[in-house]
């Protein structure tokens, strides 16, 4: 039933009326005007897709063989390079952000699936003797029914980062979007149908997270939980799905740092770590939101932080010469807006941003603090915008002192012109992921995830389809004499 400006719920393989009734009406954070209306999920909406997803894992989804889910992976690839148009649209016009950043996450939404087609060949449990009396065997199970959870500030990138693993590992699964962002999600279930993944191995059910979202997680259906949010939430996530238990993933939040030393290549690692915080207009869990620069250039960087900051093209996410869009909404530009008056307060200086301009849409300025310090909040709190607060150091130890001295740990960029310099810092970094020398954050078949409260589980690699396979142990015994233990 779904048409251009109205979406159902994705429920055994078609789009379906709510249950709930409840259609919300979705608009463009970047014009405020009205995009559509999108179902949402209630808890029998819920129930109907946990069922759905089990039905497929015990019917023809739970005998698909590794290769033919190889194939539906590389077939819903080809699919969304199909509707790269239309899906990029989409997601712009839902989340405000500018289309030329869009475009590269559908590219990497279609790699994340390519990748994961190669990697069902490492799908496969071992052999070997025991003590020469017992032969074992490991056989690799999907773990069932993944209850997926995702964000809006990368609602299509983050939900293929977790239904490719998922469907590789050969479960089934009912994801909830964020209520604001489901769009290009419920897209992607209908073009996974059109290429041949069975009714019910999808469902995508969007609605609010401490109703649909926690049924989701208690749901005695689901066998494990993948979240994908904040910190706050995370935890309760973590409570919820402790009755009945199931195996959990957390992907939260980040206040990465960017370490800036005066030996770098000055010319690259400014502008480069000026996009580290602007793209998706720092709505982003591994935005380098700070930076640490060594003492002798800090006034210099600040400066030239502040005009690079200025040349920043804010404006019309459908633009291709856009490099930021809007926040996803005014609500969340008020909060974050409230960290920079709280920096003011704190005794920092803005030196560039930080006004909220006159006009439609949820636009926000790139933002400069400099800060003598990394105590105050601006630079221990994910903001979650186009702020990025500047510190200095004094030295090596320091700089990786102020690195660690905050509760996350995804990720963090090293800029230097030494390279032993540099890996001798990434060793001492407590983050997921190291950058030397280079912005970019995520990468098909490189490991994504916390250290400290940014969570745990890795996305994007092998490993993480081990988080949705358990491992069955057989043995048997081949010695001579019966076993018999008791002698009977
Ligand atoms: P959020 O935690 O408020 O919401 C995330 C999702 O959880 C949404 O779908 C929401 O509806 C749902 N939810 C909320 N409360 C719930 C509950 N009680 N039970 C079940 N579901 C619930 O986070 P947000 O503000 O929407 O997203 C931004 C956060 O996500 C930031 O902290 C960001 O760093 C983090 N993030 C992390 C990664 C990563 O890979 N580490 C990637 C993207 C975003």
């Amino acid at each position: 039933m779904a048409v251009a400006t109205e979406h159902g719920l994705f429920i055994d393989g078609e789009a379906v009326e709510p249950a709930s009734g409840e259609f919300r009406e979705l608009r463009e954070p970047a014009t405020g005007e009205e995009l559509g209306r999108a179902a949402m999920a209630g808890e029998a909406d819920v129930d109907r897709a946990v069922a759905a997803a089990r039905a497929a894992l015990d019917g023809a989804w739970g005998k698909t063989p590794g290769t033919e889910r190889s194939r539906l992976l590389h077939a819903l690839a080809d699919a969304i390079v199909a509707n790269r148009k239309e899906l990029a649209e989409l997601e712009a016009r839902n989340v405000g952000k500018a289309i030329s950043s869009v475009k590269a996450e559908v590219a990497g939404a279609t790699e994340n699936f390519r990748y994961y087609a190669s990697a069902i060949a490492s799908i496969a449990g071992r052999s070997n003797p025991i003590g020469g009396s017992l032969l074992f065997y490991s056989q690799k199970e999907p773990v069932g029914v993944a209850g997926q959870i995702v964000p809006w500030n990368y609602p299509m990138l983050m939900a293929t980062w977790k239904l490719a693993p998922a469907l590789a590992a050969g479960c089934a699964v009912v994801l909830k979007p964020d209520p604001q962002t489901p769009l290009s999600v419920l897209r992607i279930a209908e073009l996974a149908t059109e290429v041949g993944f069975p009714p019910g191995v999808i469902n995508i059910v969007p609605g609010d997270g401490p109703t649909t979202g926690s049924y989701l997680v208690r749901h005695p259906g689901v066998d494990k939980v993948a979240f994908t949010g904040s910190t706050r939430t995370g935890g309760e996530i973590m409570r919820l799905a402790s009755d009945p238990i199931k195996r959990v993933t957390l992907e939260l939040g980040g206040k990465s740092p960017n370490l800036l030393f005066a030996d770098a290549d000055l010319a690259d690692a400014i502008p480069s770590s000026v996009w580290a915080i602007y793209y998706s207009a720092g709505q982003s869990c591994e935005a380098r939101s700070r930076l640490l620069v060594e003492q002798s250039l800090y006034d210099d960087v600040v400066a030239k932080v502040t005009e690079l900051s200025q040349q920043i093209r804010v404006g019309d996410p459908l633009d291709p010469e856009t490099q930021m869009g809007s926040l996803i909404s005014t609500g969340h530009r008020e909060k974050v807006h409230g960290f920079v008056d709280g920096a003011r307060e704190d005794g920092a200086e803005i030196t560039t941003g930080g006004a909220i301009a006159d006009g439609p849409g949820a636009f926000y300025p790139p933002t400069v603090i400099a800060s003598s310090g990394n105590g105050i909040r601006a630079a221990q709190e994910e903001i979650f915008g186009p702020v990025v607060t500047v510190i200095p150091f004094a030295d090596e130890a320091d700089a990786i002192r102020i690195a660690n001295d905050v509760r996350y740990g995804l990720m963090a960029t090293i800029w230097t012109g030494s390279p032993t310099r540099g890996h001798r810092i990434a060793a001492k970094i407590k983050s997921g992921l190291v950058g030397i020398n280079m912005p970019y954050t995520a990468f098909p078949g490189i490991p994504f995830g916390g250290y400290k409260q940014s969570g745990f589980g890795r996305e994007l690699a092998l490993e993480t389809l081990d988080l949705y396979l358990e491992t069955k142990s057989v043995v048997t015994y081949t010695g001579t004499r019966p076993t018999n233990p008791f002698g009977l």
